[in-house]
């Protein structure tokens, strides 16, 4: 059964020289319980398409859909006050710089207890209980001593758990991770990484991670929602991505991949060119371009969705019957 449900979703921002459409006509549904990654280059839109369907955009942000359910409920319609509660109590956001999301005026205990007091109405001393078990379960070290310091007296790694526990501390239905690894080294996020699956093994959220890196997709998703120039541009089950992909972006995400068995100075194969300018973005297909198999007919016009299975679609003209058969380069 579906948890979140969004129909064609634009979101754009005015700004001194134009129009950005940052997101143009998504559609795309999470299960309960499901973990769905969204991957992509930096303003392939990803970012854009959750903080939309979370309302977490600044005002001059124009955002428009059919619909946007969560939870059986349609979040378009919701005001202010109500999107605010729904964060934090049944939405749990981690994002990519605790540093910039913590508040660095209050100490990590004021930080942790807000939600359980606003959201679940504890008092100080149930509060202060389920804050240790919170440190506790994200695996921080000495608790109640963290309790007291503030968020630049952490290194990097924890404060990325404080944040994690405040995503969780109210048992979300859902939780949103938007890069949650990229600002730490290599060791760490290896750590908050494991950390994540525990929490995915443990509890029944459904999780939304977001990243532009394919191998945290592959250790924590089931489904995955490939993003270019603000459109799905493929979808599918992590099998039909890794296994059977079918769009020319999403070989080149695939092959820019290091390989177990990569032999010594042999070299990743970047994707080349530079994603588009989304003031102006290509008429057709986006990613057309920096396609090696770009036919005039993807310069002119949007490839339509051609679904390969109930769970795997692809926006690519290659996909058409008369269209050249071009299999993916290893
Ligand atoms: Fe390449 Fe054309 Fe497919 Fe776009 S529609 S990915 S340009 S082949």
């Amino acid at each position: 059964m579906s948890l979140l449900e969004v129909k064609n979703l634009n979101t754009s921002f005015q700004i001194g020289v134009g129009t950005v459409r940052a997101v143009r006509g998504v559609s795309f549904h999470v299960d309960e319980g499901e973990s769905v990654g969204i991957v992509g280059e930096s303003g392939s839109g990803k970012s854009v398409t959750m903080l939309s369907v979370t309302g977490l955009l600044p005002d001059y942000a124009n955002i428009s859909a059919d619909s946007i359910l969560f939870d059986g409920r349609e979040i378009t319609r919701l005001n202010q006050k109500a999107l605010r509660a729904l964060h934090g109590s049944e939405i749990g956001m981690i994002f990519q710089d605790p540093m910039t999301s913590l508040n660095p005026l209050f100490t990590v205990e004021s930080q942790l207890t807000e939600p359980l007091k606003n959201h679940l109405h504890m008092d100080k001393r149930s509060a202060r209980a389920r804050t240790l078990e919170l440190l506790r379960q994200v695996e921080i070290p000495n608790p109640e001593a963290r309790l007291k310091q503030y968020p630049h007296e952490l290194s990097g790694g924890l404060r990325q758990r404080v944040m994690i526990a405040i995503a969780i501390a109210c048992e979300p239905k859902m939780i949103v991770a938007d890069e949650p690894t990229t600002a730490l080294d290599v060791t760490i996020q290896a750590q908050i990484l494991d950390l994540l699956q525990n929490l995915k093994r443990e509890s029944r959220a459904s999780i939304i991670m977001i990243t532009h890196d394919m191998g945290v997709i592959a250790s924590m998703c089931s489904r995955i929602l490939v993003m270019y120039g603000g459109i799905i541009c493929e979808q599918g089950d992590v099998r039909e991505i890794f296994y059977g992909a079918r769009h020319p972006y999403t070989w080149g995400l695939l092959n820019s991949i290091p390989k177990v068995q990569q032999k010594r100075g042999e070299k990743l194969i970047p994707i080349k060119g530079t994603p588009p300018d989304m003031l102006q973005p290509p008429a057709g297909c986006p990613f057309s371009p920096r396609c090696r198999y770009c036919m005039p007919v993807c310069r002119a016009y949007m490839p339509p969705v051609t679904a390969l299975s109930d769970t795997h679609s692809v926006s690519c003209h290659l996909l058409h019957p008369n269209a050249p058969k071009i299999e993916r380069e290893v």
